[in-house]
């Protein structure tokens, strides 16, 4: 099982830049570095991060990464930032749809889309030589699994910090374009706010994010059952609520892996 870890942004593309002017290049890294420790410590899990430093890729090259590579899981972080809303805060988790699910979905994916000024981002590498029928019958089972994948993560993440009223969204990101590698996008925060970019700037918070998509991406992957609910109340509860709602409804079953093209 190989999961990618992708840090947003990165070298001349510093992503949002939060209200003390923290940039979301270097959140998304240190971030992305404890991710990759996380993963690293568990059996079953190989991991590989598009970046590791402060370097440049094109939201192409990203992808075509992932591709390469064959992965089974791509988990993209960035941090969101919406000024004009200074008050809004919460982590969400988003994956991939043609339509969004929200206009600020749709106003995100545009963004992040243009930030590092890719061209021919209207279809996904590779999905034109696939017939039509099999494109589809793969972008489905790639969509269940991602979105699996993102209510497990929304999940942890509620159990640990602010999440947006509704955390799971889905719009058109170029790099969750992969046809047959589950991928889904997770915003830590908002940079915009100033809680929020205090919190993400304290290595304690990180580390509890970075955690709880561990956990939530283990659950997903290997379907374990969820830990019984803890007698605390808050955030916790709410958690906990989505991960009721969330197990039955795809009903997994165990991770199959990726999706085989029939020849
Ligand atoms: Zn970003």
């Amino acid at each position: 099982m190989l999961v990618v870890v992708d840090a947003g942004h990165g070298g001349r593309d510093p992503g949002a830049i939060g209200v003390s002017g923290i940039e979301e290049k270097a959140i998304t890294l240190a971030a992305a570095r404890r991710l990759v420790a996380e993963f690293d410590r568990l059996d079953g899990l190989e991991v590989i991060a598009t970046r590791l430093d402060d370097r440049f890729l094109s939201l192409a090259e990203r992808l075509e990464r992932i591709e390469t590579l064959d992965a089974d899981l791509l988990i993209s972080l960035h941090a969101d930032s919406l000024p004009v809303r200074p008050q809004l805060r919460g982590a969400s988790v988003y994956t991939l749809a043609t339509i969004a699910s929200t206009a600020e979905a749709a106003r995100k994916a545009h963004r992040e889309n243009a930030a590092t000024g890719d061209v021919a981002i209207e279809h996904s590498a590779g999905e034109s030589a696939v017939r039509p029928i099999v494109t589809s019958l793969m972008r489905r089972f790639t969509t269940e699994r991602s979105v699996l994948v993102a209510e497990a993560i929304a999940a942890e993440l509620a159990t640990v910090t602010r999440v947006l009223p509704q955390p799971l969204l889905a719009a058109n990101f170029f790099v969750l374009r992969s046809l047959d590698t589950p991928s889904v996008l997770v915003e830590l925060g908002y940079l915009s706010n100033a809680e929020d970019e205090r919190l993400l700037a304290d290595a304690e918070h990180l580390n509890r994010l970075v955690r709880a998509i561990a956990r939530g991406v283990q659950r997903a992957l290997f379907a374990s059952p969820p830990q019984p609910a803890s007698a605390t109340s808050g955030p916790v509860d709410a958690g906990r609520a989505l991960v009721d709602r969330a197990v039955p409804l795809l009903s997994p079953g165990p991770w199959t892996g990726r999706v085989v093209v029939p020849r």
